[in-house]
């Protein structure tokens, strides 16, 4: 009830919500207190959270930021719904996204623009803008995201909290709304590692109704919080530390550095060769997925149907015409064009073989480093309305995407506020890698930072 409260009072503001359902919040709130009282209790009973509008919930809005799907309501829940609500989690409404999870700054919402809760004037990073935002201001504690080349990592840097993009495979996509399949993890957003951790432990897990989810067992993510990091290996990519970075950026992690020095970690200068090809062969591979996975949406089926259609045509047309948002209908076009005969192993084919050296690279220094470090974004949040034209928004990515092509999870921690002007006082996060299903450790290494 005081959730919903602050949600009443702030979130007109910061525009963070887009459903929020507080009669089944209290329903399901009532339900875990009589769990309690039977002594039927686990580690999240009643904990209070809230789901990006990506993930398909039974009876409530999914419109994943689109007006194609302003008026759908999934008959289904996505698995890591069903595993919240049956670990005893009140869901507090769904979070505001950019449409279909394209964009770096939650602008491309069809519901509007999210405001950063540290600066009304700055965006809260994207596409999970709304559950960063929702976790800043402590509306609710938790939330959970989706990352295909940085949407959790990146809003989690901008609005100072914690945001863990797993390992590829590790967490169930059933039932979340498919932008590009092969790159799309789903993962915590929460205020700490440990809270990470705790959500991590019921969400990650073999679903049979996700192929590409890994057949492995789930380790308790908590237990390794906490173990000595005498003797930790640490490696800083020279190639995320180059052009482009914003000097406070640059300085709060270099300082968050020293501290694991401080607790016995050993640093080392490493590269990543292939890092420059990242956001060209994202944006090749990226908008290739969404347009076959865009394709479904034809106003037969579900989602936005046009008035009055002439014939079918007609129907595909104009429902698609009306129910796509300008970036959403950029990527349509490029994906389309990249899988077209004669440019597919020019463009499709090539970026593919990219990706193979860029995982290549991540490979190869992990023999030698145990994670590494370095910016989640190259600069602090920026304003609203600052970056108008669609590359300058790509070039956000550069640190995050790399690691969605290699599979491999991340893990942005809060270790500072830019101290210069015009981002004085925006938060800033440090970015942690490591090999696939390395997240014990990822969790442990930003749960020690103080
Ligand atoms: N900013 C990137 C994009 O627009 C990543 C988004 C995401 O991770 N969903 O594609």
């Amino acid at each position: 009830q005081s959730l919903l409260g602050r949600i009443d009072t702030l979130d007109g503001q910061l525009n963070s919500f887009i459903t929020v359902t507080a009669e089944s919040a209290l329903a399901a709130a009532d339900a875990a207190d009589r769990a309690r009282a039977r002594g039927d209790v686990g580690p999240l009973s009643g904990l209070p959270l809230a789901l990006k509008d990506i993930f398909c919930t039974r009876d409530v809005k999914t419109s994943c930021g689109s007006k194609m799907l302003d008026n759908f309501v999934s008959p289904y829940d996505a698995t890591v719904v069903e595993k919240l609500k049956a670990a005893g989690t009140v869901s507090l409404g769904k979070t505001n996204m950019d449409e279909f999870a394209m964009g770096s700054s939650n602008e491309n919402s069809f519901y509007g623009p999210v405001k950063n809760p540290w600066d009304l004037s700055a965006v809260p990073g994207g596409s999970s803008g709304g559950s960063a935002a929702a976790v800043a201001a402590g509306l609710v504690p938790a939330a959970l995201g989706t990352d295909t080349g940085g949407s959790i990592r990146q809003p989690a840097a901008f609005c100072g909290i914690t945001g863990l993009k797993p390992t590829y495979g590790r967490v169930s996509r059933y039932g979340i709304v498919a932008y590009a399949s092969s790159l799309d993890q789903a993962g915590p957003m929460a205020r700490s590692a440990e809270d990470c951790a705790l959500l991590l432990s019921a969400i990650a897990g073999h679903d049979l109704r996700d192929s590409t989810s890994v057949a492995r067992g789930v380790p308790d993510y908590q237990s390794e919080l906490g173990t000595s990091l005498s003797g930790l290996k640490i490696g800083l990519p020279k190639e995320y530390f180059g052009e482009g970075l914003d000097p406070a950026v640059d300085i709060a992690v270099r300082e968050a550095v020293k501290v694991y020095e401080s607790l016995g970690a050993s640093v080392r200068e490493v590269s990543l060769p292939h890092t420059h090809h990242a956001i060209p062969a994202y944006y090749v591979i990226a908008p290739a997925e969404a347009s076959s996975n865009l394709s479904r949406y034809d106003g037969v089926r579900f989602g936005h149907r046009c008035a009055t259609p002439a014939d079918l045509i007609d129907l595909y047309e104009r429902s698609r015409a009306e129910g796509f948002g300008e970036e959403v209908k950029r990527r349509i076009m490029i994906g389309t064009h990249t899988l077209s005969e004669g440019f597919f192993d020019a463009y499709y084919k090539k970026a593919q073989q990219v990706r193979r050296l860029i995982r290549q690279d991540f490979l190869d220094v992990f023999e030698d480093v145990d994670v590494l470090m370095g910016p989640a974004s190259p600069t602090p949040a920026f304003d609203l309305g600052a970056k108008k034209d669609p590359v300058s928004m790509y070039l956000q990515d550069i640190y995050t995407i790399a690691i969605n092509l290699a599979g491999i999870p991340g893990i942005s921690v809060p270790v500072g506020f830019s101290t210069s002007r015009p981002t004085e006082g925006r938060p800033i996060g440090l970015q942690i890698l490591g090999p696939h299903f390395a997240e014990p450790q990822l969790l442990n290494v930003a749960h020690q930072f103080q």
